[in-house]
């Protein structure tokens, strides 16, 4: 196999007929570099298949059919801009396999499956839609078609990735998954084809279709590319790459000319949704170029992810918040008597699926509290209920006491220097904003704040932090390339030696 390029297009890129066009057109001007697309499903598809599912789930017949002609005359709609008066029997299969799934809703199976199971067309219509506008761009430049793999004789378009049966989340099985791209990718080939491969689903060994969770088509394409040894693998988005901090939010916001993939896979984790958190782990373990660009300027050389660059250590890179945060925890007189007791406050959060996005536990042993999902929040209280239902009755424990509208509000740098810890608290001060728990390490300042607070404590961090130290990192992203200055591993780091010396 030659050098290959994997190229993921997000929801808004592929949002419409003529988008679809645009992105197919920007992975044939990579031929050259043998390009595989990941597509994501058009721009609001998967919420809409979301709701259509809660609706299948309720038994709600009139409210399915509408919802389904809402998004049938969507993609017919781009269909018509693609190809039009084409043969679309390709895309009228996903719609009978959407509909045979709907109608499989009330069969018994587990609430989490049955939404994987509706929700993962968003992406098998845009393959479709993606691999025809591959072929119609490609018969007025060059002879090539776009080709996906698909499930038997049924035409609706396969997974490439195997997972286990956590449904709406799932863990991909690397080896399995490897030959599954491979098989798919090798087909193509046979074709002549550019593959054409749905991101954010998976399958189990059984053939149940899985998802790798809200926002998985990044970890999906990071994962196809290191299946297939691929040398790159570009995102594209709505934005420029990675920003100082979410555009929405903070308008001085920049891009970033370069970060490490743990300051990615931080960043992302904190609330920066511009890469899901998973995304970064394939690049980093393969050593493949990742790089997050921007569809509507893809002449412009987005953010290249990199194991360690010196451009950034030392630095305030971004600001991050996540919202819709809860904090749960326990409050009583007799704490100190109950043994292991933050052991057993975690553990039983994880039996119930919550998961810990932060400890909040201010002494050890005293009121231990952590931050979780608020949507999560009901489930924890009653687990904790029960885990501690015995120490209630004797007193020891009061309350499991909850509060939510609660945000995380994240500085995120490369090995941040002492000092900056207070400066982040001058600069919250300025706002009036006294954190309710706070935590600082070289790799991230972190405060949990009430969600209308948050807006502004990372405008001013941005302001007062961030501006200050970008203008350090475009300067020596700008310096001469220095031999030894990228410490990326694998081959592509070799590669990249050689190819980037700018940076
Ligand atoms: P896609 O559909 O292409 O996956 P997403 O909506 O998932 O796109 O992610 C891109 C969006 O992420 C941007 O439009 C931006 O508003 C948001 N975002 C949040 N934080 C950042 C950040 N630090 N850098 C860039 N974009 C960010
Ligand atoms: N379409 C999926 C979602 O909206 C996956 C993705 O776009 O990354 O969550
Ligand atoms: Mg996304």
């Amino acid at each position: 196999m030659g050098p290959m390029l994997v190229m993921k297009f997000g929801g808004t890129s592929v949002g419409s007929g003529e988008r679809i066009l645009r992105v197919a057109e920007i992975a044939l001007a990579e031929r050259e570099r043998g390009p595989v697309m990941v597509t994501s499903a058009m721009s609001g598809v998967t919420d809409a298949l979301l709701a259509l599912a809660e609706s299948a789930l309720r038994g709600d017949q009139v409210d399915c059919v509408e919802r389904l002609a809402v998004l049938e005359a969507r993609h017919n709609e781009a269909a018509q801009v693609i190809d039009p008066g084409g043969d679309w029997r390709d895309l009228a299969a996903q719609f009978a396999g959407l509909r045979q799934e709907i109608a499989a809703a009330t069969d018994g199976r587990g609430v989490w499956e049955i939404r994987d199971g509706i929700a993962a067309y968003g992406e098998r219509l845009a393959v479709v839609l993606v691999a025809r506008a591959i072929s119609t761009c490609a018969a007025r430049i060059l002879d090539s078609t776009g080709w996906y793999a698909t499930e038997g004789a049924s035409g609706i378009v396969q997974p490439l990735l195997a997972t286990d049966d956590h449904f709406g989340e799932a863990t991909p099985d690397l080896a399995a998954s490897r030959s599954l791209a491979r098989e798919a990718h090798e087909n193509a080939g046979k074709h002549g084809a550019i593959l054409v491969a749905p991101g954010f689903i998976g399958r189990t060994m059984e053939g149940r279709t899985t998802t790798l969770g809200r926002g998985g088509s990044d970890y999906a394409a990071t994962l196809i590319a290191a299946a297939l040894d691929a040398d790159a693998c570009w995102i594209y988005t709505d934005v420029d790459g990675v920003f100082t901090a979410d555009p929405r939010v903070v308008p001085a916001a920049q891009a970033l000319p370069v970060v490490a993939f743990a300051a990615a896979g931080r960043l992302a984790l904190c609330g920066a949704k511009v890469l899901h958190p998973r995304s970064v782990a394939p690049a980093a373990r393969a050593g493949f170029e990742l790089r997050v660009k921007n569809t509507f300027h893809p002449e412009r050389e987005g953010t290249l992810l990199v194991a360690s660059s010196d451009t950034t250590r030392g630095m305030p890179l971004a600001v991050a918040g996540r919202k819709k945060l809860a904090a749960i925890g326990l409050h009583g007189p007799g704490l100190m008597e109950i043994l292991n007791l933050f052991a057993r406050l975690c553990q039983t959060l994880a039996e119930a699926d919550v998961e810990i996005v932060l400890a909040a536990q201010p002494v050890p042993g005293h009121d231990p509290q952590v931050i979780i999902d608020a949507a999560r929040c009901d489930v924890a209280r009653v687990a904790l209920e029960r885990e501690f239902a015995r120490e209630i009755a004797l007193g020891r424990v009061e309350t499991v006491h909850a509060r939510d509208n609660l945000a995380l509000c994240t500085v995120v740098g490369d090995a941040l220097p002492p000092g900056m810890l207070s400066q982040a608290q001058r600069a919250l001060a300025q706002e009036r904003i006294t954190p309710l728990a706070q935590s600082a390490a070289p790799e991230a300042l972190t405060f949990i704040v009430t969600a209308a607070q948050v807006d502004r404590a990372l405008r001013r961090l941005h302001q007062e932090i961030i501006l200050p130290a970008l203008s350090e990192v475009q300067r020596r992203h700008r310096r001469p390339y220095a031999p030894g200055q990228w410490a990326a591993g694998g081959r592509a780091g070799q590669r990249r030696k050689q190819t980037l010396p700018q940076h």
